[in-house]
């Protein structure tokens, strides 16, 4: 049986990048860049006023108390062609270009005017309040490279540069296809021995948060031509998620059917709990993940395998979800041999993050990976994790980590 780490350095060999798209800014958001971006114009384009007040010549006011002849007014967005002559200044506004002849601003804060004549009660250094042209982007200046991560500050810059679209990846479409035959839709009636298929919606979900596109096929029933059926519907995603029939019973018919398919299976079973019948193949460029079918099994292995595949093909550099160290709060028994993934919950401790495992660790209770969840690594080596011990876990919920107030 293969180990959690060869099976995820396994998943993440056999994931390619995906190809481009075009997208408008706002769009592009969260998005990974694939393409450099250089500025034609330098940002600001002229020099401009920090502040409200004047322009002059700063060896005109040297020393406070200066006296000049207010002689024009630059509102924002006009622009002044006649030079500030020796004696004079000229009322600005923030943003409005400096006119020539004028080498500094004083603020309105410091001046005093009547009757056409501004005194300036400050000696103004020269370049005072000047954002000078190109402060923030130069000629040439490359202002986006492939892999960036596009924020909303990256999405100002490209607008400030003119740039009114972004080539980045694309995104993952994720079919998810439910097998079993207990199964039945969530607004159905359900009687007894029926399931809802839950696992549709909690994968959609959390593709769509992993930045994929999800496509729910119907469900499917737990035979070897429905399951074929299915599975041919299924190829139109850059990745396939099935849930359940991955198992060793009778009615288990999706590995049987990704082998019919032509399905290169990379791996089948994994030395962990809750997941381990996780299979793993590819055909092509398109991956096909067969999740197990109890809901955290499927989840789990979601968040350790299919969400750094999915935010690889979107172009990220980042893959895992972020993993901290704490200290177990209660000795816990684990599965011997396996990597184990206890579901816990974080709390802030004096020596950091301190982790106290939900009460139920059985794979058919969802409950215990909801909001504030994440996942303590416990090592296929121990069985007894002691109390007091220090162990990696996986945050699935940034809001479940331990959180202090910034001191603002
Ligand atoms: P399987 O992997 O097919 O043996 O299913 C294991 C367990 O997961 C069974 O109890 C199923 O009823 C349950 N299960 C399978 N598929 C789903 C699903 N789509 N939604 C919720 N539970 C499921
Ligand atoms: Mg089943």
């Amino acid at each position: 049986m293969i180990s959690v780490g060869d099976a995820l350095a396994c998943v993440l060999d056999a994931t390619p990048r995906l190809g481009t798209e075009r997208l408008s800014l706002v769009e592009a958001c969260g998005r990974v860049a694939a393409e450099t971006v250089t500025s034609a114009r330098a940002v600001p384009n002229a020099a401009n006023a920090a502040m409200d007040g004047y322009a002059l010549r700063h060896a005109d006011a040297a020393a406070p108390g200066a006296r000049l002849r207010v002689v024009g007014v630059i509102p924002a967005g006009t622009v002044r062609t006649e030079a500030v002559a020796a004696g004079t200044a000229v009322k600005i506004f923030t943003g409005s270009a400096v006119p020539p002849g004028a080498d500094a601003v004083v603020k309105v804060e410091d001046t005093e005017e009547q009757g056409g004549v501004v005194t300036v009660r400050v000696a103004v250094p020269p370049g005072n309040n000047i954002r000078s042209a190109g402060e923030d982007v130069a000629p040439g200046q490359a202002v986006l490279a492939p892999g960036a991560v596009i924020g909303p500050a990256d999405v100002g810059v490209l607008a400030s540069v003119g740039r009114s679209t972004v080539v980045v990846h694309r995104r993952p479409r994720v079919t998810i296809l439910s097998t079993g035959s207990e199964l039945v839709e969530v607004d159905e009636p359900i009687g007894p021995g029926q399931v809802v298929n839950s696992n549709a919606y909690a994968l959609a979900a959390a593709v769509r948060e992993a930045g994929g596109e999800p496509v729910v096929l119907p469900i499917v029933r737990d035979d070897p031509g429905a399951v074929r059926a299915g599975l041919a519907q299924a190829m139109l995603g850059d990745v396939v998620l099935s849930s359940g029939g991955v198992s060793v019973g009778d009615f288990d018919f999706v590995k049987e059917a990704l082998d019919e398919a032509r399905v290169e299976r990379l791996f089948w079973k994994v030395a962990q709990k809750p997941g381990k019948p996780l299979t793993f193949g590819r055909l092509g460029e398109r991956l096909f993940f067969g999740l197990p079918g109890n809901p955290v099994s499927a989840l789990v292995c979601f968040y350790v395998y299919v969400r750094p595949a999915l935010r690889k093909l979107s172009g990220h550099a980042r893959l895992h979800l972020p993993v901290v160290e704490a200290t177990l709060a209660v000795a816990t028994r684990k599965a011997a041999d396996l990597t184990e993934f206890i579901r816990v919950r974080l709390t802030d401790g004096p020596d950091g993050p301190v982790a106290t495992p939900a009460s139920s660790q059985s794979s058919g209770v969802l409950t215990g990976l909801g909001a504030g969840a994440a996942l303590l690594v416990g090592p296929a080596a121990e069985r007894q994790l002691p109390a007091g011990g220090r162990y990696p876990v996986v945050v699935v919920d940034g809001d479940g980590l331990a959180r202090t107030v910034p001191a603002f």
